[in-house]
């Protein structure tokens, strides 16, 4: 079975990968599993670049297949904001419940909700990149509810559900899920080349 190293630190998002690439000819490793010890640097002004940097900096150093997802929450009534610094919305510690907090505080008053997940994946197949975006529309609640999942999941209401991911399963926020998205993206065209 071939080999492809997700590049990325996030267990979360590893097990959402999985669940999505079970059965599949195609072991997904992650960094750790690799031998990887290293915090990828995100210093860039759009999700491209960083996803684009995250792959690149693993295919310099292994030479081998992999690919990395970069994520932004991006909140209409804030001009797009947190973006592509939703990790780092409410500073450097990167805090999800002062992340969350910040949000709410910046939406208080505010009767447009609407927001997006926007992912991005970097593909990196035999030294050339490849990049695949996904997209889940929905709702920032007005408080937190539910403990599944990680980042800005007790506030997103996805567009056709009533509840947040964070009330959700993993199989159930996966029917949503802008990573699922962006992944399905990657898979397609993997088949499309008969590598899958
Ligand atoms: P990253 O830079 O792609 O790792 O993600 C940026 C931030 O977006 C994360 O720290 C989370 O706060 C948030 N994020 C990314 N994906 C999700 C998700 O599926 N649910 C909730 N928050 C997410």
């Amino acid at each position: 079975m071939q080999q492809l190293i997700f590049a990325t630190n996030n267990l979360h998002k590893t097990e959402e990968v999985r669940a999505i690439t079970a059965g599949l000819p195609y072991h997904i490793i992650t960094l750790k599993e690799a031998g990887i010890e290293i915090d990828i640097p995100e210093p860039h002004d759009t999700l491209e670049e960083n996803a684009s940097e995250k792959s690149n900096v693993i295919y310099r150093l292994t030479q081998k297949n992999c690919f990395s997802e970069d994520t932004g929450l991006e909140v209409e009534a804030l001009n797009g904001e947190p973006g592509v610094k939703s990790a780092r919305y409410a500073g450097d510690e990167r805090i999800f419940d002062k992340n969350i907090e910040k949000l709410l505080k910046n939406l208080k008053g505010h009767s447009n909700r609407k927001a997006r997940f926007r992912a991005v994946v970097s593909l990196i197949l035999e030294g050339k990149e490849y990049q695949f975006e996904g997209i889940c529309n929905g709702i920032i609640a007005e408080a937190p509810q539910g403990s599944s999942g990680f980042g800005y999941d007790p506030v997103f209401i996805p567009d056709g559900d009533t509840r947040c991911f964070a009330e959700m399963t993993l199989a159930e926020k996966n029917q949503y899920n802008h990573r699922r998205k962006a992944i399905d993206g990657m898979l397609q065209f993997l088949k499309q080349r008969h590598i899958l």
